[in-house]
């Protein structure tokens, strides 16, 4: 439902959290957030309901600089803690907006790579399709490029990655992501009004792209595998 993306601003959890109050007008069922700390670590809080009470949960273990946060509108499985998103895969922490119509097979998949799925949603499946990626792949991007070009539906993600800090991943078909990054920060955003966008460039990524945000920095590459680097910034008002 909504898809907040935050690498490179110190304590990134209040600024994630109050965020997701922002985004509460779209309706939701439940939320998650997850930072990734400058030890290494993902601490990752999802809860049923309201943001106000995952902010409960928010203790200060969830520290860091760098984070992803959700509001989910369940598609694939209940509304419970375990659908919540984040979705945690090895090194992969991943939230999506969205649909994958051809879950079942990749299940499979992934199954068939003796893993196990701790939840019913279509997206941990995507989470575990990509940190088996990057054993394939040494640019992370690349990882999430070769996964997103077998999903078929609609989807927006958002995905951080153990061992790439001050980095967000992120991708669209279908649903809205807007990307862009400040001198300090890079961002990822499903709605504008998620976070005060005002010193960042932004960009409204189009249907296949996949990027990655850094503080000064983001590489969008398109659908036939083109790194973009005149894509049209949009202002910061602009309304998905
Ligand atoms: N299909 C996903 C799920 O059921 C994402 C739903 C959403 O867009 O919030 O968890």
């Amino acid at each position: 439902c909504g898809i907040i993306g935050l690498a490179g601003r110190s304590n990134c959890a209040d600024t994630l959290l109050s965020g997701l109050s922002r985004l509460e007008y779209r309706g939701y069922d439940s939320a998650g957030i997850a930072v990734l700390g400058a030890d290494g670590i993902i601490v990752t809080r999802r809860a049923v309901g309201k943001v106000a009470g995952l902010a409960r949960q928010v203790d200060p273990a969830v520290t860091g600089d760098t984070g992803i946060a959700h509001t989910r509108w369940a598609t694939h499985g209940g509304a419970t803690e375990a659908n919540a998103h984040p979705h945690r895969a090895g090194r992969v922490c991943l939230v999506h907006n969205g649909i994958i119509e051809n879950e079942s097979a990749l299940r499979q998949e992934v199954l068939a790579d003796g893993r196990s799925l701790k939840s019913e949603t279509d997206s941990e499946v995507v989470a575990h399709l990509v940190d088996m990626a990057l054993a394939r792949h040494d640019d992370p991007r690349k990882a999430v490029e070769s996964v997103v070009r077998r999903l078929t539906g609609a989807f927006a993600l958002a995905i951080m990655i153990d061992g790439f800090p001050r980095q967000i991943f992120g991708a669209r078909r279908g649903a809205p992501l807007l990307a862009g990054y400040s001198e300090t920060e890079g961002v990822l955003l499903s709605d504008p009004v998620a976070i005060d966008l005002s010193g960042h460039q932004i960009v409204a990524l189009e249907d296949g792209d996949t990027v990655m945000v850094e503080p000064g920095r983001m590489t969008i590459v398109d659908t036939n595998g083109n790194v973009c680097l005149n894509r049209k910034e949009v202002k910061a008002d602009y309304a998905s």
